[in-house]
């Protein structure tokens, strides 16, 4: 339960480490093209076992493959010099927020289905975190979509995203 929503409320898609493939972008799209699902939450979480497996590049089983989608989000940490693995709880919450922003992105990047929703203002989109200690979600207010004019405002920050920039040439 989250969110005060009841039974039936949320279309809930989980999957370890808040990764996406072609069955997790199809039941996004089924969710907002034909269940009629108006926001899309990509709402990671805090103290996550799979982001610290793929701090630490574990290999186990069908889970190696799934830890390999996050190894972008590792790499793309830069800041954390001295211990870049699961004892590093400061570590591990940076890599889990750059997942999901990740997440955020490659949605609007490989589904034209929700892309051309969230562009017409159909459905929004956020990322977030899930703090498992209190209970509270943070969103992330940069990855918040509703509209072309809220893509193309969060395409031309600078900050550095590559992954927006390319979103913003494809979409021009
Ligand atoms: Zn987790």
């Amino acid at each position: 339960m989250i969110f005060d929503q009841g039974l039936g409320d949320i279309f809930s898609i989980r999957i370890a480490g808040n990764i996406i493939n072609e069955d997790i972008l199809g039941s996004m799209e089924f969710a907002c093209k034909v269940a009629g699902s108006k926001f899309i939450v990509v709402l990671g979480h805090t103290k996550c076992g799979a982001v610290k497996g793929a701090c630490d590049h574990v290999e186990m089983g069908n889970l190696t493959a799934l830890l390999a989608k996050l190894q972008p989000a590792v790499y793309d940490e830069k800041s954390e010099k001295q211990d870049r693995s699961s004892n590093n709880p400061e570590f591990v919450e940076k890599v889990a927020t750059i997942n999901v922003k990740r997440t955020v992105e490659a949605i609007l990047q490989r589904s034209p289905i929700l892309k051309e929703l969230i562009e017409t203002g159909q459905i929004g989109i956020v990322g977030g975190s899930y703090d498992v200690a209190n209970g509270r979600v943070t969103f992330f207010d940069d990855t918040l979509m509703i509209g072309l004019s809220d893509i193309e405002q969060s395409a031309t920050q600078t900050d550095g995203k590559p992954i927006r920039d390319n979103y913003y040439k494809e979409s021009l």
